[in-house]
């Protein structure tokens, strides 16, 4: 599965505790995120993760992409909701791709402790079949 993780800077630190605490399901699969989310994975946990720009410059932009383009699987997303965000903009775009497309999308350590032990379940297994995909797009 291609797994996008993005924490606000006020969450990193609960992102990082997080992806440790499921580092076996997460190094089974293709991890992307946005860039000091990224690095910050990369360096404290050690898992190989493809680093976009960071959320201010676009990288949310860039996550959205991937979803429209059907190049991404699940958004894990841990937002700071008690902080104005400059990208913010991008954050509501991105979370709106998401419902367009139907791609899960946690955006906070409860929903994503839920659809992580789901992951690990199989629970997800429906977006490698294409064409159930294509059902959840109507
Ligand atoms: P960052 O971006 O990982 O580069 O900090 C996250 C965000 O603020 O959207």
């Amino acid at each position: 599965m291609k797994i996008a993780l993005i924490a606000h800077d006020q969450k990193k630190q609960n992102l990082l505790n997080f992806v440790t605490a499921y580092e076996p399901i997460f190094k089974q699969h293709e991890l992307f995120a946005t860039g000091t989310t990224g690095r910050r994975i990369h360096e404290e946990v050690g898992l190989d993760i493809k680093r976009l720009q960071s959320g201010p410059l676009g990288g949310d932009q860039q996550i959205g992409a991937k979803v429209a383009e059907d190049d991404l699987d699940l958004v894990i997303f841990f937002r700071d909701p008690l902080t104005a965000q400059p990208h913010e903009p991008d954050v509501t775009a991105l979370l709106r791709l998401c419902d367009v497309y139907k791609i899960p999308v946690a955006t906070n350590v409860a929903t994503a402790e839920i659809i992580v032990r789901g992951l690990e379940n199989g629970w997800l297994d429906w977006r490698k079949l294409k064409e159930s995909v294509g059902l959840y797009h109507e």
